[in-house]
C-alpha cells in the first residue's frame, strides 16, 4: 500500500479524502508527514514499516487541522515536530474544554468512529524560523507562510525533488483560507503561493495534503489555478473554478459548499470592517 514518488519518498493514500501520508527513509528510520486519519490504516501503515525494518525517527504535522495531528501507538514515541505556530494553535485549542466535541462537529460521525484520539496533537514546536527538520536523513527545507491555518509548512525534500505541500495546491479541494484571527487572508494566501512558486524550481514531484501526486508542471498549473481562485474570491466572487461545480470529481460535489462558505464569510468580513472590497 505505500507507492515511492521518488528515491525513499513513499505515499500512502487515504480513503478520507485522498489524504497523504509521506514516509521519507533516513538513515536509522523514516520520518513520516501527516501520518493518517483511520486508525486501521496508521496501523497497517506501522506493520508496512515494521516489515521494511524502518521505525519512526521523527514526525511533522504541515498544520494544526484534526486530520494531520492524528497518530497511532504503532507508530512508536519519536517526536512529532511542527512549526512553533502549529504547536502553539494546537496547545490552545487541547487546553479549552470540549476540545473532542468542538473538533467532532467538523468530522462525518462514520469517521469518527474509527478514530483514536489518545496521542492526538502532541506536537513538538520547533523554534521560529527553523529552516529544516532536525533529523538523521534527507535534508527537508521548512516554508513556512500565513495560509490555510496557522503555522501552515510546506516541506521541500531537496535532494530528493519532492515538495509536501500540505492542505495547498490540491487538485481537489479549493484553497481554503484561514479567515480566524488574520487581517489579510487573501493577500496571505497570494503570499503563500509566491513562496511555493519560488520553492518549486528545482521540484519534480508534487504531494499535496489531499489530492493527486504531481509532477513539476502540475505544481506550475496549481499555483496558476489557486491564483485565480484567490483573486476571483477577491474581485469576481462567484468566478468558476474546474474544483467547483460540475466538472468537479465524482465525490467531490461538497467542495461547492466549501466555497459558498468561504464566499460568505468574506462578504461578513468586508461588512464588519466597513470595507466594500
Ligand atoms: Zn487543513
Amino acid at each position: 500500500m505505500l507507492r515511492q514518488v521518488a528515491e525513499g519518498v513513499l505515499i500512502h493514500q487515504s480513503e478520507f479524502v485522498q489524504s497523504n501520508a509521506v514516509v521519507v527513509q533516513g538513515r536509522a528510520g523514516v520520518l513520516l508527514i501527516d501520518p493518517g486519519v483511520h486508525g486501521g490504516e496508521m496501523a497497517a501503515l506501522a506493520n508496512d514499516l515494521r516489515e521494511l525494518d524502518q521505525p519512526v525517527v521523527a514526525g511533522f504535522s504541515t498544520h494544526p487541522h484534526w486530520d494531520h495531528l492524528l497518530w497511532h501507538t504503532g507508530l512508536g514515541a519519536a517526536p512529532r515536530y511542527g512549526t512553533a505556530r502549529c504547536a502553539a494553535a494546537i496547545r490552545d485549542e487541547l487546553s479549552e474544554a470540549g476540545w473532542q466535541a468542538r473538533i467532532a462537529e467538523w468530522i462525518p460521525p462514520d469517521i469518527t468512529e474509527q478514530i483514536s484520539w489518545d496521542l492526538f496533537g502532541l506536537i513538538t514546536g520547533l523554534p521560529a524560523e527553523t529552516a529544516r527538520i532536525p533529523w538523521d536523513g534527507p535534508q527537508i527545507r521548512i516554508v513556512e507562510h500565513q495560509a490555510h491555518a496557522p503555522g501552515h509548512a510546506a516541506l521541500v525534500i531537496e535532494e530528493r525533488g519532492v515538495l509536501v505541500a500540505g492542505d495547498m495546491l490540491s487538485d481537489v479541494l479549493i484553497p481554503m483560507l484561514d479567515l480566524d484571527d488574520t487581517a489579510d487572508p487573501i493577500e496571505d494566501y497570494l503570499a503563500a503561493l509566491r513562496l511555493l512558486e519560488a520553492a518549486t524550481g528545482d521540484v519534480d514531484v508534487l504531494v499535496p495534503g489531499h489530492g493527486s501526486i504531481g509532477g513539476a508542471d502540475q505544481a506550475r498549473a496549481r499555483i496558476g489555478q489557486d491564483r485565480a481562485y484567490v483573486n476571483a474570491l477577491r474581485d469576481v466572487p462567484g468566478a468558476s473554478d474546474p474544483r467547483v461545480g460540475p466538472a468537479a470529481k465524482e465525490g467531490w460535489d461538497w467542495v461547492a459548499g466549501v466555497h459558498a462558505r468561504q464566499v460568505q464569510q468574506l462578504a461578513q468580513r468586508s461588512e464588519r470592517d466597513g470595507n466594500p472590497g
